[in-house]
């Protein structure tokens, strides 16, 4: 046998191999980005000592505070951060709303059947549906969003949302996936947790009684971080929270019926902010009744809301907006005997710290140390879109600030 042709073999071979090299789907799989959203968690929840995990990744990795795009509110945020595009434009501008159509469609977060149709979040292309297009599978677990075909697609993996899961047994659900062959296993997975939300809306974010939540939550986490060690999963994980909590008290309250008369039209969301939609033909009163100026509370028709929130273009944004005080709520009269003394609440102006959102991340392509200045939840986009090696869509946001958690190089991907 002549060496020549088994050594052209050989190479042949070699040329095939690397034409089959893992390409980034498959890169993806084996150093998969973990989305890891905790409702309501406020960046200086850090700070108080029972947060051994997310402070061990802060150390290792990234760590910052977030401006929410507006309003400060769970879905309109969560779909912010997936695809770079306020709130306005992404469609999902508030976690209550209508589209006027016609016909006329109601979204409320409850109607499992609203949140599973695509028409609610057609506006905008979530990362996962840009993942599974360039070959990367996505397991968006509890996103917002998730249930839906969004433009077409479903992520190859996703469940409904269940909030009596336990968050060990959410962490569980993502290890498993991971466990899959690696064919079939994803490359973008996200993981939600609403306990440190829930209890910062009962007890306020200065109470005590929030810690046992927080703290469950950080060790859900590192139950991840474990899980994702003893698997030699070299994973980038970003710590997110759609945006902070603000303390609420029972005296600080506008009522509503004070403001604008029952029959006037409907109100949509109450609490932080005010939406509003007149009656036909009433638009004239209502819009007297909610323009004339009151303490706490400041009412806009959509298209004079300021600038800065970047908010009242689209269809679904209701006609009439007031957003209150930091720390005041707009109520119905019948709602008054069940507020409770002190609680807490968000909605309130993107600006205001209390609002603030956390930012952790660390992981191969994450930066030891990097603490880059208060950057807006635009800017999550184009990191993750990175971090997964896609070119993504363009939107709101850029890496100006938030690039610099990236490690130097890491543009490779
Ligand atoms: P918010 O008060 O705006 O922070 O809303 C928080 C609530 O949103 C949570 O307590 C959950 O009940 C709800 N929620 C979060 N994610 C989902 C989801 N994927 N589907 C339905 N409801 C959700
Ligand atoms: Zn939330
Ligand atoms: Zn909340």
């Amino acid at each position: 046998m002549r060496p020549l042709p088994i050594l052209s073999a050989v190479l042949l071979f070699v040329l095939a191999a690397c034409a089959h090299a893992p390409g980034p789907a498959q890169d993806a799989s084996s150093r998969p980005v973990i989305l890891v959203s905790i409702d309501g968690f406020r960046p200086d929840y850090l700070d108080r000592g029972i947060t051994p995990n997310l402070s061990t990744m802060a150390a290792e990795g990234a760590r910052a505070e977030m401006r929410p795009s507006f309003p400060s509110k769970t879905f309109p945020n969560h779909y912010t951060l997936v695809t770079g595009l306020r709130p306005d434009r992404n469609g999902i501008v508030d976690n209550t709303m209508e589209d006027p159509g016609p016909p006329l469609r109601r979204f409320a977060m409850a109607d499992r059947e609203q949140v599973r149709d695509a028409f609610w979040w057609d506006d905008a292309k979530p990362i996962w549906v840009s993942a599974e297009e360039a070959g990367i599978r996505a397991a968006p677990m509890f996103w917002p969003g998730s249930e839906a075909a969004v433009r077409g697609v479903r992520p190859t993996y996703w469940t409904t949302f269940q909030m009596s899961l336990s968050p060990d047994a959410r962490v569980d659900q993502i290890l498993a996936w991971l466990d899959l062959p690696l064919e079939e296993r994803p490359g973008f997975l996200t993981l939600y947790f609403d306990e440190v939300d829930t209890y910062g809306h009962m007890y306020g974010p200065n109470a005590t009684e929030l810690d046992p939540a927080i703290a469950r939550t950080d060790s859900a986490i590192g139950r991840l971080r474990q899980g994702l060690k003893a698997r030699g999963l070299d994973a980038n994980l970003v710590v997110v929270a759609d945006h902070g909590m603000a303390e609420v008290r029972a005296e600080k309250v506008v009522v509503l019926e004070d403001v604008v008369p029952p029959g006037l039209g409907r109100p949509l969301t109450t609490g932080a902010f005010l939406t509003f939609v007149p009656e036909a033909g009433r638009e004239a009163e209502a819009k007297a009744a909610l323009l004339s100026p009151r303490p706490h509370m400041e009412c806009w028709e959509k298209a004079e809301i300021p600038a800065r929130f970047h908010y009242g273009r689209h269809r679904r944004a209701a006609p009439l907006f007031c957003l209150m005080e930091t720390g005041w709520e707009i109520a119905p009269r019948g709602s008054l005997a069940r507020r409770r003394a002190v609680g807490g609440n968000h909605g309130f102006d993107p600006e205001d710290p209390q609002m603030r959102a956390v930012f952790v991340a660390a992981g191969p392509d994450i930066r030891q140390g990097a603490r880059p200045p208060v950057f807006d939840n635009v800017d999550v986009y184009p990191l993750l879109a990175r971090l997964l090696g896609l070119a993504g869509e363009p939107g709101d946001g850029d890496l100006d600030e938030v690039g610099a958690v990236l490690v130097h190089g890491s543009e490779r991907r």
